[in-house]
C-alpha cells in the first residue's frame, strides 16, 4: 500500500527519512521554510572567492559507526580532513583539545605522559565527589588554572550563563589527553565531502516519489491529507509555542574577506574574554586540496535566540527540563506524527547520529506498517 507522507524539514533528518520511505514506494512531500535544502549543514561556494562556505558554522564529518561512514561515502566522495583546533588564551596560542603539548606549554614544563597525569591529578579538586554542574566538573577533572584559561570564559561566551548553572555532563569525559594527539575528534572515520553537504541532501531528495516544497513551512493545520508526518522543525513551533518558547542559543557570523592566509588554520578558539567572539573559522582550510588566493573568515558570536533567529543550540540547564517535558507530553497525545532530529527532539546531535537516528526511524516506520503497529511519536527519546 502506498502511503502519503509529509516531512517537515529538508536537513539530514528529513532527507534521509524521505529517501528511505520513497525507496519503499511511498509518496513523500518535503516542506522546507528556507529557500534552500540541507538545513544547518547547508554549504555553497562563495560567489567571489569560490571558497566552499558552511553557512551555519563549520561542519566536519566524524563518526565511529562504520555503517554511517559507508552510507555517506556512497552519497559523496569524502576527502581526508582532520580538525586541528588552536586556542588563543592569556596572550598565547595553544593546541586543543588540551593535550601534553598544551599542558607543557601552559605550565612551562617538559613532563612525560605519566608525570603530566600525576600533575593534573594534583591540580584537580579531589574533594568534589559528585559534581553538580559544569564548573564543579571542571574543577574535579582539571583544576582551577586550566579551567580559567580554556573553559570558563569560552563557556560563558557560548552559553551566556555561569558555568555553575550548566549541567556537568557538558564536560563528561576527561577533557585532557596525556599525549601529543591534537586530533579534535576521537572518531576513526573523519572527512569532508568534496563538494560540501548540499549535494548529499540533493541526492537523497532526488527520487521520483519525492516532491520538495521550498519556502514553505509545515504547520499542524496541514496534517490532514497525510497518512503520517515526520517533523524535524522545532517541537515548540509545531504547537505554536502555546506553552512558551524553548530556549536556544543562536549564532551571528561576521564575515570578512582577505587576501592570502588569515590565520593559518581552519578553526581558532578564543578561550578568554579578550574577544567577544568564541572562534574564527577560515573556510578554505576545510578544503586543503583546493587552492584559493583570497580567503573568507567568519567570526562567531553566540547569543540568546529571539523569535526571529535561527535556533542553533538547545539550552538544557541542569535540572530544568520542565517546559521540554510538557511539550513531550503534549506530543505524545498526537497521532500519526513522529518528531525527529535536533529541533524535533530538542537535542544537540552530530550529523552521524542524526543520520543513524533517521535510518532507524525509517526502519521502525516500515516495520510498524508491516506489523500493523502504531508508529511512536518519538523513536529516540
Ligand atoms: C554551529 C554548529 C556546528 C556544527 N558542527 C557540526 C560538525 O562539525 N559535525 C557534525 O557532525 N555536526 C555538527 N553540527 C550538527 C548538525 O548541524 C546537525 O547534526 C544537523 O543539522 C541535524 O540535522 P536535522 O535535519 O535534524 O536539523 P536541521 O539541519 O536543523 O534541519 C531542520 C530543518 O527543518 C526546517 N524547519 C524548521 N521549521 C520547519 C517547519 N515548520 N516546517 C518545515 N520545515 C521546518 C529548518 O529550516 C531546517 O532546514 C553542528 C551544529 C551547529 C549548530
Amino acid at each position: 500500500m502506498t502511503l502519503k507522507i509529509g516531512i517537515a524539514g529538508a536537513g539530514f533528518s528529513g532527507a534521509v527519512i524521505a529517501n528511505e520511505l520513497a525507496k519503499a514506494g511511498h509518496q513523500i512531500t518535503v516542506y522546507e521554510p528556507r529557500q534552500h535544502i540541507a538545513g544547518n549543514c547547508y554549504s555553497s561556494r562563495d560567489s567571489e572567492s569560490n571558497i566552499m562556505q558552511h553557512h551555519f558554522g563549520p561542519h566536519i564529518f566524524h563518526t565511529d559507526k562504520a555503517h554511517i561512514w559507508h552510507y555517506v561515502t556512497q552519497l559523496s566522495q569524502f576527502m581526508p580532513f582532520i580538525n586541528r583546533v588552536k586556542a588563543m588564551t592569556q596572550g598565547q596560542v595553544y593546541s586543543l583539545p588540551i593535550n601534553l603539548h598544551t599542558i607543557n606549554q601552559f605550565f612551562n614544563a617538559q613532563m612525560s605522559p605519566s608525570e603530566a597525569k600525576k600533575f593534573i591529578a594534583s591540580q584537580a579538586e579531589s574533594s568534589i565527589q559528585q559534581p553538580q554542574n559544569f564548573e564543579e566538573q571542571a574543577h574535579k577533572l582539571i583544576g582551577e588554572q586550566l579551567y580559567q584559561a580554556f573553559f570558563k570564559h569560552y563557556t560563558i561566551k557560548q552559553w551566556g550563563r555561569s558555568p555553575a548553572t550548566l549541567p556537568a555532563c557538558i564536560l563528561k569525559r576527561l577533557p585532557v589527553r596525556f599525549n601529543y594527539d591534537d586530533n579534535y575528534f576521537n572518531h576513526p572515520f573523519q572527512g569532508m565531502p568534496i563538494e560540501g553537504y548540499t549535494p548529499i541532501i540533493e541526492k537523497l531528495l532526488e527520487h521520483p516519489n519525492i516532491s520538495l516544497k521550498l519556502n514553505t513551512s509545515f504547520s499542524a493545520a496541514m496534517k490532514a491529507p497525510y497518512d503520517h508526518i515526520f517533523f524535524s522543525g522545532p517541537i515548540d513551533a509545531y504547537f505554536d509555542f502555546q506553552l512558551g518558547r524553548l530556549p536556544y542559543r543562536t549564532l551571528d557570523f561576521q564575515k570578512e574577506t582577505h587576501e592570502g592566509d588569515y590565520q593559518g588554520n581552519a578553526v581558532i578558539n578564543y578561550c578568554d574574554n579578550s574577544q567577544a567572539f568564541t572562534r574564527i573559522s577560515e573556510h578554505k582550510h576545510f578544503t586543503p586540496w583546493e587552492t584559493h588566493s583570497s580567503t573568507v573568515i567568519f567570526k562567531e558570536y553566540s547569543r540568546e535566540a529571539m523569535p526571529e533567529d535561527t535556533p542553533y543550540y538547545p539550552v538544557r540547564l541542569s535540572g530544568d527540563n520542565s517546559l521540554l517535558n510538557q511539550y513531550i507530553e503534549l506530543a505524545k497525545k498526537q497521532e500519526k506524527i513522529t518528531f525527529v532530529g535536533r529541533l524535533g527532539t530538542y537535542r544537540y546531535l552530530d550529523m552521524d547520529v542524526t543520520i543513524d537516528e533517521a535510518l532507524t526511524t525509517s526502519k521502525l516506520f516500515l516495520e510498524s506498517l508491516k506489523n500493523q503497529q502504531t508508529m511512536p511519536v518519538f523513536t529516540t527519546l
